[in-house]
């Protein structure tokens, strides 16, 4: 028998049976049969399960190659739809392009332009009649609505651009989805690609155990012949049957596998395909929103076209018949037109020779102003010389009137009786007064009544401002110019300082004749303009002493101006301007405080002394600069009585014989000026030297006699009166005035000296000059700081 060897390898089941004719060999070949059998049953069976595989692979190529194909179908499907979708969208975008609102905004505007021009085609035409009417109105409420209109345009822009912008986000999700779907296919691709490869793999599997069955058919029949060789290829078959079945198992496994991919890219197909749906809805949705709201808005414009069209057609209307009512009124203008023409025609005419007219008239008008202004300064000056005419008048009057009173004038005070002249005989009254008549006086002496009769005599009842009203006049006669003296006169203790200075709640003739010097100037203030000032100085033992200096005991010396102009001044007095009361309170007071530091006894000093104010009022007439300065000096004599005669020594009797020389030297001079002496003896004293320009010309003097009431001081009352009665008697008559004069005793203090004098040029009458003698502006209160340096006073 052949053996057909097969390189080593057999195939062939185990239990085949030996055919051969031995014995032995039998059981063998049977079960060899058998197994060749068997081993064909199996084959049989692989072979039905290998065609159910081709079958099944078969199958799930085809279901592969429908799904794959459907797959195609549905994303050519989509791909249409995309394009169709696209198409849509490019076809909305072309419709929105050119939306009907933006032909209406255009059909607006043309509109408006329209209605513009129209408007100012009105505005063109005759514009008096038009001013104000209704068409303007018109015009602008059309304006307004066409404005309106374009707002609505621009909201409906607005709003299209939106739907644009959700139009351009669905087709970016649709261009999403389709990226997906590409990835999808691809992932399907892919997938496919790997089955058809384990597909061609199971085929070459199969086909490789097809050409596997010829040797399996040598194996049996090589079993047949050599069965140790077919046992061992029977166990090498049922190995190979096993490792056959093993592949087989794998490639059930495969094949589920495979279903199940299969099956999760069903299931993926459906998600995108349900996705897809999703999509196509959203945009179905979003198309018919967008389709709805477009066509609210057309309907919205198209209202809103009407409307404004139905609008604009009525207003128009309305403006034409405006405009037919404005030509109406043109036409019957037209006439009036004409005849306003003709007169502006005239009217130029007449302005060209306004020029020549206006030339003529502004001449004529030039000649009358200058014509009327020299009337006027005529006038003025007439005014200005008959204003300085009465000035002078005033001031003759003035003169007369107190020469009439008497330029020197006496007056008696007699104060009241005071504690100081005690109780008992010498303090009873001797002075007695007659009721009918003020200017008499009766005194009691040494029990003997004698009379005296005064310009005035002022009982002890008499109050400050009776005394000052007196002296009134005086005082103001020195804002017009004139130079006053006021002088007390008396024995101490008669009241001289209580009448000149006064008390601080009652003051006297110093403090009220300077409040009056004040509210005169004030009332004056609209024509004039004044300078007040004031200076203080005593006169002690014939040296005179500046109260308000830093150095009250400085000697100051009078001398005449080196001007050469004959004046007087004291260099190194001080002169402060004063303002107010309170200026003058500052200025007293600084004079006390000066008089205190240097006297320990000031009661006793002053009555030896003269205590002099003088008050300097400068005046400038603000229309015609004319200048005036006249000088108030208000005297507290020293005491006036006869302390020589008691038998004083020592530098008591000094200031005795001081006090007599000045007093006598000021009754001289009274009577050289009484009595028009070519010579006035003014520098027998340093009072009279001093006073000389207050006392000469036209000057005025006040004398007050104080007088004591007592019994005891009788006597010097009696001296005191017969002084007064004899300086008032000096002024009544040149005849008379000698005879007084013979009557003055010769052994008083006071005896008059008329031809004891060589004779001296005499003084001018008229004021000081003002140059070198301006007061120092400022507050007092920083002239009485001890920095500045006194200026000289003329006097
Ligand atoms: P003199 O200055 O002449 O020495 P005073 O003025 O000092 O005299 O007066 C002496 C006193 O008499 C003072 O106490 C003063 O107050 C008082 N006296 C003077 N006159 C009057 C008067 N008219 N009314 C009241 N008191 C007077
Ligand atoms: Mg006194």
């Amino acid at each position: 028998m052949n053996v057909e060897k097969t390189g080593g390898r057999l195939f062939g089941s185990g239990r085949c049976s030996s055919l051969s004719g031995s014995p032995g060999a039998a059981p063998v070949v049977h079960r060899m049969v058998e197994a060749m059998s068997q081993l064909q049953e199996e084959k049989s069976q692989l072979q039905e399960e290998l065609e159910v595989l081709r079958e099944r692979l078969a199958l799930h190529d085809s279901d592969q190659q429908a799904t794959s194909t459907q797959l195609q179908n549905q994303v050519e499907n989509l791909k249409e739809k995309l394009i169709s979708q696209a198409q849509e969208v490019s076809r909305l975008r072309s419709e929105l392009g050119g939306t009907d609102l933006e032909k209406h905004r255009d059909r607006l505007m043309v509109e408006n332009e329209r209605l513009r021009q129209e408007l100012q085609e009105l505005r063109a035409q005759p514009a008096a009649p038009c001013l104000g009417c209704e068409h303007s109105q018109e015009s602008t409420q059309l304006r307004d609505k066409l404005s309106q209109l374009q707002l609505e345009v621009a909201e409906n822009k607005g709003m299209l651009s939106e739907l644009n912008l959700e139009v351009q986000q669905k087709t970016d999700r649709l261009a999403e989805v389709e990226l997906r779907l590409k990835d999808c296919l691809a992932e399907k691709a892919q997938e496919e690609e790997r089955l058809s490869r384990r597909l061609r793999d199971s085929h070459e599997t199969i086909a490789s155990l097809r050409a596997q069955s010829p040797p399996v058919k040598y194996v049996i029949k090589t079993v047949e012949v050599e069965s140790s060789k077919t046992k061992q290829a029977l166990s090498e078959s049922q190995a190979r049957n096993q490792h056959l079945q093993e592949q087989v198992a794998m490639q059930r496994q495969v094949l589920k596998e495979m279903e199940q991919q299969l099956q999760s890219s069903h299931q993926l197909t459906a998600q995108l395909r349900a996705q897809i749906a999703m999509y196509e809805a959203e945009l179905e949705r979003a198309h018919g929103q967008m389709l709805e709201e477009m066509q609210s808005l057309e309907e919205d414009k198209n209202r809103a076209i009407e409307e404004a069209f139905a609008r604009a057609q009525v207003e128009m209307k309305a403006v034409h018949e405006n405009l037919a009512g404005v030509r109406t009124n043109l036409l019957t203008l037209q006439p009036a037109l004409r005849t306003l023409t003709n007169d502006y025609n005239g009217l130029k005419r007449q302005v060209r020779g306004f020029p020549m007219l206006l030339q003529e008239a502004l001449r004529s008008v030039k000649a009358e102003i200058g014509q009327a202004i020299e009337e006027v300064n005529s006038n003025n000056q007439e005014l200005l010389r008959k204003y300085r005419r009465e000035l002078q008048l005033r001031k003759k009057c003035h003169n007369e009137l107190v020469r009439l009173k008497g330029n020197i004038r006496v007056i008696a005070r007699v104060r009241p009786v005071t504690k100081e002249d005690g109780e008992g005989p010498e303090a009873t009254n001797a002075v007695t007064f007659d009721p009918d008549d003020d200017s008499i006086i009766h005194l009691l002496h040494k029990g003997k009544p004698v009379s005296f009769e005064l310009d005035k005599v002022f009982s002890p009842w008499a109050s400050q401002q009776d005394v000052f009203q007196e002296v009134q006049a005086l005082i103001t006669s020195c804002i017009d110019g004139f130079n006053v003296c006021i002088f007390a006169y008396g024995q101490t203790g008669a009241g001289k300082t209580y009448t000149m200075e006064g008390t601080p709640e009652n003051p006297g003739i110093n403090q009220r004749a300077l409040q009056l010097l004040f509210s005169e100037v004030q009332e004056k203030a609209s024509d004039w303009q004044y300078t007040i000032s004031v200076s203080a100085a005593e006169i002690y033992n014939e040296v005179l002493r500046d109260l308000l200096g830093r150095e009250p005991q400085e000697k100051l010396e009078i001398r005449l101006c080196p001007d050469g102009s004959g004046q007087l001044y004291v260099p190194g007095l001080t002169e402060f301007q004063v303002q107010s009361v309170d200026d003058i309170n500052k200025v007293f007071e600084f004079g006390h405080t000066n008089r205190t530091t240097e006297f320990t006894n000031l009661n006793e000093h002053s009555s030896r002394s003269h205590a002099l104010l003088i008050v300097t009022v400068r005046g400038v007439d603000c229309s015609t600069g004319l200048r005036t300065i006249g000088k108030l000096n208000l005297v507290d004599l020293a005491g006036s009585e006869r302390v020589g005669k008691s038998g004083a020594e020592g530098h008591r009797l000094r200031e005795a014989q001081h006090i007599n020389k000045s007093l006598s030297a000021l009754g001289d001079v009274i009577a050289a000026l009484r009595s028009r002496q070519g010579h006035v003896p003014f520098r027998n004293s340093k009072l009279t030297y001093l006073l000389q320009d207050s006392l000469s010309g036209d000057s005025k003097t006040l004398m007050v006699v104080q007088v004591s009431p007592v019994e005891k001081n009788a006597s010097e009352t009696l001296y005191s009166l017969k002084f007064a009665e004899r300086v008032r008697s000096v002024e009544l008559g040149p005849g008379s005035r000698r005879t007084e004069l013979g009557s003055w005793s010769s052994q008083e203090h006071l005896e008059w000296e008329p031809a004891c004098q060589t004779p001296q040029p005499s003084a001018r009458a008229h004021s000081a000059p003002t140059s070198g003698t301006s007061s120092r502006p400022g507050s007092i209160r920083r002239k009485l700081q001890p920095s500045g340096r006194s200026r000289p006073v003329p006097v």
